[in-house]
C-alpha cells in the first residue's frame, strides 16, 4: 500500500530513514521538514537556545547543527557497530539492539561505500579490538552521501520549525509547525518519523506531554588523555596507525568494561605536527605572516612524508612516531539530566536546560582502566608518559552520544510499539554508548522496522 511519510528533521536518522524507505518502498511519498536549509547553523545562529547548568557539557551549545544532514555536516564521521563483544550483560531491549547491530552491519557500510569485514582481536587481558571507518571530510554529510535531495520520492520542507506532535492518546494525528512566522498543522500523513536531533525530538516531546514534562535523564561519554605513547603505533597485537581506504580512515581502538561501565582507548596522532598548525593558521585564521610561510617551509619533508605515506602506503603518518592515548568512557546514568527552560527561544518556544556532573564511580574506574593500559604499555616495554589532564565533558572532532534518554524498553519490539504511527529516533534510543561512536548502531533499528514493521 503506498504511504504518505513525514519525517521531522534532515539529520543522520531522517537521512538514513529516507534512506532505506528508498531502497525498500520508493513508491511511498516522503515529506521532510527541517528547521534550516542548505546552510549548516549553529544553535545561536538558527535562534535555537539552551542553559548549561553547573557544569561544562556543552554538546548543545557547541554540538548542535541545523539544516541539511543536521550534525552529520560537522561531525567526525566515525561509523561503527555494536557486536556481541561490546556489553558484558546487556539486557534483552540492549541484546537485541546488538543482534540488529550485526544482521545490518553490511547494510551500513555499503551504504557509506566503504567495506569493514575486519574481525574483532580478543585480547588476553579480556578486552578488544574494533576496526572503524573514519568518513573523509568531502563525504560526510550523509544527507548527501546518501542522495537524499535526489530521490524522487521525496519532497522538502525547509524552514518549518516543528513545535508539538498531536497525539490523541491513540493515534499521532499530526504536528505543528512555524512556517514564516505562522503556525501551521500537518496531518494526512499515514506515519511520523521523529528525528530531530536527541536533545530537540526530547523537548518536543516533553512540550507535547510524551514525556516528562520536568525532566529526562541522559548520559554520554567522557574523556581525557592519559598516556604520551613514542617510538611505535602497536600496543600488543593491535596497530592503532590509521589506514587509508578511498581517502577515509580505518580507525583502531581497544574496546573494554568495567563495572558495568564501557571504555575505550583510542589515539590522538599528530596535535603537535607544525605543518597542520601552521596550515590551519594560515587557512581558518587568515593569519599571514612571512615568518609562518617560513615555517610551513621548513617542515616540508615532514609534508612529503605524509604524502608518500598518505598516497604509495595508504597509512595515515604519524609525526616524530609521537601519539596521545585518550581514554574515553561512559558516565554511569543517574549524573545528568535535560530540563525546559523558562527562556524562550527565537521562536518563542521554551529551550532547554542541562546539568550534567561526573560521578565518582567514573574517577575511579578512569583511574583503575588507566592502570590497565599502564600495565600493557609497560609489558610491552612501549616508551610511555603519564598526562596530568582532568577528566572532561568538553568534545571535539568525533564526539557527542547522549544515550539512555528514551531507551527504557523491555525489548526492540517494545520500543517499535510505543505509538502506532510514529518511531521516536536519536542517539538517546541506545541505553548505552559503549565503546563506540554510537550514531551507527541506531541505524539497524531503522533498518528492522522500516523493513518489517511499517
Ligand atoms: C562535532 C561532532 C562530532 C561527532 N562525531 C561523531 C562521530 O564521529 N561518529 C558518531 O557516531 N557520531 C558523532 N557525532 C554524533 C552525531 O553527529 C549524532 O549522533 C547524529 O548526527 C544524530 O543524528 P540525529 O538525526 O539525531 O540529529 P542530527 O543529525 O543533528 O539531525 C537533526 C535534524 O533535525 C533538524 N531539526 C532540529 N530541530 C528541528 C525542529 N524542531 N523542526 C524541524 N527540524 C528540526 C536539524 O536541523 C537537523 O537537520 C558527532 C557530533 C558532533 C557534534
Amino acid at each position: 500500500m503506498k504511504k504518505n511519510i513525514a519525517i521531522i528533521g534532515a539529520g543522520a536518522y531522517a537521512s538514513y530513514a529516507a534512506s532505506v524507505i528508498y531502497d525498500v518502498h520508493p513508491e511511498w511519498n516522503v515529506h521532510i521538514f527541517e528547521v534550516g536549509d542548505k546552510k549548516i547553523k549553529t544553535q545561536d545562529e538558527i535562534g535555537f537556545t539552551s542553559k548549561i547548568i553547573n557544569n561544562r557539557y556543552d554538546a548543545l551549545t557547541k554540538g548542535r547543527y541545523f539544516g541539511f544532514g543536521g550534525a552529520t555536516a560537522k561531525w567526525g564521521g566515525q561509523i561503527l557497530t555494536f557486536s556481541k563483544n561490546d556489553f558484558i550483560d546487556p539486557d534483552r531491549y540492549l541484546s537485541e539492539i546488538i543482534e540488529l547491530n550485526e544482521k545490518y552491519r553490511n547494510n551500513i557500510f555499503k551504504k557509506i561505500g566503504i567495506e569493514n569485514n575486519v574481525s574483532e582481536m580478543i585480547l588476553d587481558n579480556g578486552m578488544y579490538a574494533k576496526v572503524g571507518v573514519w568518513l573523509d571530510y568531502f563525504h560526510r554529510n550523509l544527507f548527501y552521501l546518501f542522495g537524499v535531495d535526489k530521490y524522487k520520492n521525496v519532497t522538502l520542507h525547509p524552514y518549518c520549525r516543528v513545535t508539538k506532535i498531536l497525539y490523541n492518546g491513540t493515534k499521532v494525528e499530526g504536528f505543528q509547525y512555524i512556517e514564516n512566522s505562522e503556525y501551521k498543522i500537518a496531518s494526512n500523513y499515514d506515519f511520523f518519523f521523529l528525528s530531530a536531533g536527541a536533545f530537540e525530538s526530547t523537548r518536543i516531546m516533553m512540550v507535547s506531554g510524551l514525556q516528562s514534562l520536568t525532566k529526562v535523564e541522559f548520559s554520554d561519554h567522557i574523556a581525557k588523555k592519559i598516556f604520551k605513547i613514542k617510538g611505535t603505533t602497536k600496543i600488543g597485537k593491535v596497530d592503532m596507525q590509521f589506514k587509508i581506504k578511498k581517502f577515509s580512515f580505518i580507525t583502531t581502538r581497544i574496546i573494554g568494561e568495567k563495572d558495568g561501565v564501557s571504555y575505550f582507548g583510542y589515539p590522538s596522532f599528530n596535535s603537535e605536527f607544525p605543518l597542520f598548525q601552521n596550515l590551519k593558521k594560515l587557512l581558518f585564521n587568515h593569519h599571514f605572516s612571512l615568518g609562518l610561510v617560513g615555517a610551513i617551509i621548513k617542515d616540508l619533508p615532514n609534508a612529503v612524508r605524509f604524502v608518500w605515506n598518505y598516497f604509495i602506503k595508504h597509512k595515515l603518518y604519524v609525526y616524530k612516531n609521537e601519539w596521545y592515548l585518550v581514554l574515553h568512557m561512559e558516565n554511569p546514568r543517574g549524573h545528568g539530566n535535560v530540563f525546559l527552560a523558562d527562556e524562550l527561544d527565537k521562536f518563542r518556544q521554551p529551550g532547554l536546560a542541562i546539568s550534567f556532573s561526573i560521578s565518582e564511580k567514573s574517577e575511579a574506574i578512569f583511574n583503575s582502566v588507566t592502570k590497565m593500559f599502564d600495565k600493557m604499555l609497560t609489558d610491552d616495554k612501549i616508551e610511555h608518559y603519564l598526562i596530568d589532564e582532568a577528566v572532561h565533558t568538553e568534545k571535539f572532532e568525533d564526539e557527542y552520544h547522549p544515550f539512555g534518554l528514551y531507551s527504557d524498553f523491555d525489548s526492540v519490539e517494545d520500543y517499535f510499539n510505543q505509538f502506532d504511527n510514529m518511531l521516536v529516533v536519536h542517539s538517546g534510543v541506545l541505553p548505552r554508548a559503549g565503546g563506540i561512536n554510537s550514531t551507527s548502531a541506531v541505524f539497524p533499528l531503522l533498518e528492522e522496522f522500516i523493513r518489517y514493521y511499517m
